[in-house]
């Protein structure tokens, strides 16, 4: 068996399947019955494994999904929302400030470019100056921003890792593969 699917986790092997289900490669039922067998005592709980193994699934047609799912996540991490890093969308989704405040310190921040003061007030400062919110909760905010997003290589879940290590490696929480760093970091 190819080593790239011998060589998956249990969960991660249930996760390929999954997709080959929803890809109609292997039948709802089929998947189960195999699932059933990966979960006994003794048994090596590879499920993608087994599918192959009992000629239900094609090893061709799981290699090609492991391959269109690498595709996607990579295009995936691609696009890391900048936004999602933005200060301000941080805030917001922390309910630290409302939109219209935070409206409010950007209308701000661009009147002051218009102007050519220099420097630019920071938004941080701006939403503290005016009351928006806390200065614990800006530096709060900031710690959020500096996290490392780490993608899974198979599942593309992501994972902000606050004290993120080059040479560590990090493991899916929701499958258990590897996780990948974007080579770009658009937005920090
Ligand atoms: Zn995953």
């Amino acid at each position: 068996m190819n080593p790239r699917i011998s060589a998956l986790s249990p969960r991660a092997a249930a996760y390929v399947v999954r997709l080959a289900v929803e890809k109609r490669l292997v039948s709802a039922a089929q998947a189960k019955a195999c699932e059933e067998e990966a979960a006994k005592p003794g048994a090596a709980g590879n499920v993608a494994a087994l599918l192959i193994g009992g000629g239900f699934l094609r090893e061709s047609d799981a290699l090609r999904l492991l391959d269109d799912q690498t595709t996607k996540v990579r295009s995936s991490m691609q696009s890391v929302p900048t936004m999602d890093r933005h200060i301000g969308a941080i805030l917001i989704g922390a309910g630290a400030v409302k939109v219209a405040q935070l409206e409010a310190a950007l209308a701000e921040q661009a009147k002051e470019r218009a102007a050519g003061t220099t420097p630019v007030s920071r938004l941080g400062e701006i939403l503290v100056g005016r009351g928006y919110c806390t200065r614990d909760q800006v530096l709060a905010a900031l710690a959020e921003q500096t996290k490392v997003i780490l993608t899974c290589s198979l599942c593309g879940t992501r994972w902000p890792q606050a004290d993120y290590q080059p040479d560590r490696t990090y493991a899916c929480k929701s499958c258990g593969e590897p996780l990948v760093k974007p080579e770009t970091k658009p937005g920090v």
